[in-house]
């Protein structure tokens, strides 16, 4: 199953490596068949020479010792000698040349002189001897200078001969007759017939007129090339006009397929080199068949490393993602007691204490939060680490935003003593698509560390912006006259778990992972996070962010420095029912704590499935459901309570707040969201959106 998912994610790889090692032996088979090609022409070639060398040597003794003959014998006639002293010169030439020192295959020397066959052999022919039917007398007066006859086998010795003919004529012009020599070739038809280059091949020889003189197949001697079957009409006709064939391929006379060489010689004969396809091409098949074979083991064992490979990451990614939702499920874990610790510091604030109690519940609020904001960057780190973090872009206004951001900064800021410079264009559009939590968790992160590392002086926040088309970019900077960061710092500022100049900074909060995260969403974002910075004297962050345009609308005047932070216009509800259900009793003590200001009718109860026998039995004007409870947890209560037909609204309050969470709520039937631990502000937004206007009295 394993096996069959690795090979339905890598499908694309293993085709191309498969694609790959095919297309890799069909071009090695490619150029090995043309080496193969050339060699075996090249072999082919260098004995078909060899042939020609050696006939050319073996012919040429004859025709010198002819032609030595000729004029012998033409001086002879011309003071005209008797016939028997021309018989008895042929007699004697004949037994010099047979000699073993004479010339090799020497047969005879003998003619047609003045009307009379004499044979230096001495014999007398039969009657029905008839000189001027035979081919050597035929050749001679077809033909002016000395030519071979096509060979023929002597009656006799049964051998194959060829003769060398010539008209004998007197210098003065006199028609003598004709003069023939006869050679034994038979040594040249062996020679011929065992060219082989491979098994089962063979040679042969016409002679220029495509008459067959060696063929292995002796029925086929003196038979024309063209007559012997399989393609050689097609061969004899190409040899006629190319004199050459090379490598072709063919029917051969017994219709097996054959690959023929063929080459003119020196005296106009043809020799060919007959090989069965098969033994041909065999080589080359060995070789495709070799080439096939690495190619497939190269190809399954690549294949098999890239299974392999793909596995080890499956597995990782795995195991990140178990990693990931640990993380998720741990913020959730911490994320609650945490509900608990910052809200309960937070109702004691509002009670009557003596000012020393005060400021140790402050300080634990203040390390809640401070832990709570780590946790955060822990979370994200995570999400990033695991390639999960993801963008979700929305509608928002970006006034809204940076006003949000400087309301914040400012209440951090006013203890310090600080000066916070502020400086909004406000010609830049409002209505904006992008991701307002993450840019404005990127504003936070850079102005958070701008008051965190500034002693004294100033912070500075300035936001401008450049349009192009329907996007604009955010040109973003934050400056401060804190203690700086060192030249060689800086480079390393932006990664992971990096804290700089601890010397100074020993006592100040961090994880060193601000930055990266920072760093990541604006990447992410499509923008650049740069920085600038003087050690002693402030460090200058700069952020390019583009953000796409809704409408260009100009941003709503900024509050500025000098004014009071807005406080959240608070309401009382007395008539207003609310359903608060969480399985933990503090959290519920929490919550109850945080609405009371409101006034309202507060009940509580701590499962979902008592939620609904509640929501069935009266009416509420709003429920606060949790998301993770026992047996029937937020997600399923809530979907139940739509099935049931309840419309009432129902806002989801979680601690699992991990990015896709308010898309996962909105979609099973939640009205909102509200994350734990509970932000004042944010709650009285959400109090004011859904508690019925009507019952909603001002304070
Ligand atoms: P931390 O949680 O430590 O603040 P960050 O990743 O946000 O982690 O920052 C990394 C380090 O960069 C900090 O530890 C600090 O030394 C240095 N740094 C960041 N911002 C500033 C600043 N405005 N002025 C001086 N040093 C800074």
């Amino acid at each position: 199953m394993e096996w069959k998912k690795l090979f339905k994610i890598n499908r694309a790889q293993i085709f191309f490596v498969c694609a790959a090692f095919i297309l890799m032996v069909a071009i090695g088979s490619f150029y090995v068949s043309d080496v193969i090609r050339k060699v075996s022409i090249s072999t082919i070639t260098v004995a078909l020479n060899e042939t020609e060398k050696t006939m050319k040597a073996y012919l040429r003794e004859p025709k010198v010792a002819f032609d030595n003959i000729y004029t012998a014998l033409q001086s002879m006639l011309d003071k005209g000698d008797s016939q028997e002293a021309v018989l008895q010169y042929l007699m004697r030439t004949t037994n010099l040349l047979a000699q073993e020192k004479g010339i090799s295959g020497f047969n005879s020397v003998y003619g047609y002189i003045r009307g009379e066959f004499i044979s230096g052999l001495g014999i007398n022919p039969q009657n029905e001897y008839i000189p001027q039917t035979r081919p050597w007398y035929q050749m001679a007066i077809r033909n002016k200078t000395a030519e071979y006859t096509p060979p023929y086998t002597d009656e006799k010795t049964n051998r194959t001969i060829i003769s060398l003919a010539q008209e004998i004529h007197g210098r003065n012009g006199d028609y003598y007759g004709v003069l023939s020599m006869d050679i034994d070739i038979s040594w040249l038809v062996e020679y011929t017939k065992n060219l082989q280059f491979a098994e089962g091949g063979y040679g042969m020889i016409t002679n220029q007129y495509l008459f067959i003189i060696a063929h292995p197949q002796e029925q086929y001697r003196n038979m024309l090339l063209d007559d012997i079957g399989g393609d050689y009409v097609q061969v004899s006709k190409k040899l006629r006009k190319d004199k050459s064939i090379y490598a072709k391929q063919i029917k051969d006379f017994n219709n097996d397929n054959a690959i023929i060489f063929f080459k003119e010689l020196y005296n106009g004969w043809f020799v060919g080199v007959i090989m069965p396809a098969q033994s041909y091409y065999s080589d080359l098949y060995t070789c495709i068949f070799t080439l096939s074979i690495l190619g497939f083991v190269f190809a399954i064992t690549l294949n098999y490393i890239l299974l392999r490979l793909s596995k080890a990451k499956l597995q990782s990614e795995e195991e990140s993602k178990y990693k990931s939702s640990f993380m998720a499920s741990m913020s959730h874990e911490i994320r609650t007691p945490m509900n608990a610790i910052i809200g309960m510091a937070e109702l004691a604030l509002r009670e009557n204490i003596p000012t020393t109690a005060k400021e140790q519940i402050l300080t634990i609020k203040r390390a809640g939060t401070n832990l709570l904001s780590i946790i955060n960057d822990i979370l994200d780190f995570s999400k990033i680490e695991s390639g999960k973090l993801t963008i979700s872009p929305g509608n928002y206004q970006l006034s809204s935003l940076i006003n949000d951001v400087i309301n914040i900064i400012k209440v951090r800021i006013s203890s310090s003593g600080l000066q916070f410079k502020v400086n909004i264009d406000h010609d830049m559009p409002n209505e904006l698509f992008g991701d307002e939590a993450r840019v404005r968790q990127v504003l936070l992160n850079v102005l958070g560390n701008a008051v965190k590392y500034t002693k004294e002086g100033f912070v500075s926040f300035s936001v401008s912006g450049k349009m192009e088309n329907d996007v604009v970019f955010l040109d973003i900077e934050v400056a401060d006259s804190g203690i700086g960061i060192k030249q060689e710092d800086i480079k390393n500022l932006f990664n992971d778990f990096v804290r700089v100049n601890l010397t100074v900074n020993k006592n100040i909060e961090g994880t060193g992972l601000g930055l990266t995260i920072t760093k990541s969403l604006v990447n992410a974002m499509g923008g650049s996070i740069e920085v600038y910075s003087e050690y002693g004297k402030g460090s200058t962050f700069t952020i390019k962010l583009p953000q796409k345009i809704r409408s260009l609308e100009p941003i709503a005047e900024i509050s500025s420095t000098e004014e009071e932070v807005r406080i959240e216009e608070r309401f009382i509800a007395p008539a207003a029912r609310i359903l608060v259900v969480d399985d933990m009793k503090v959290n519920l003590m929490v919550a109850e704590g945080l609405l009371k200001p409101y006034k309202m009718q507060i009940e509580l109860c701590e499962s979902g499935a008592e939620a609904i026998d509640r929501i069935a039995a009266r009416n509420y004007d709003l429920v606060f459901m949790d998301h993770m409870m026992p047996e029937m947890d937020g997600v399923e209560a809530t979907k139940r309570l739509r099935e049931l037909g309840h419309g009432l609204p129902v806002i989801a309050l979680t601690a699992n707040a991990i990015s896709g969470m308010k898309e996962m709520f909105l979609s099973n039937g939640f009205n909102d969201f509200l994350s734990k631990p509970i932000d004042l502000s944010k709650l009285n937004i959400l109090l004011k959106k859904w508690i019925p206007k009507g019952k909603q009295e001002s304070y």
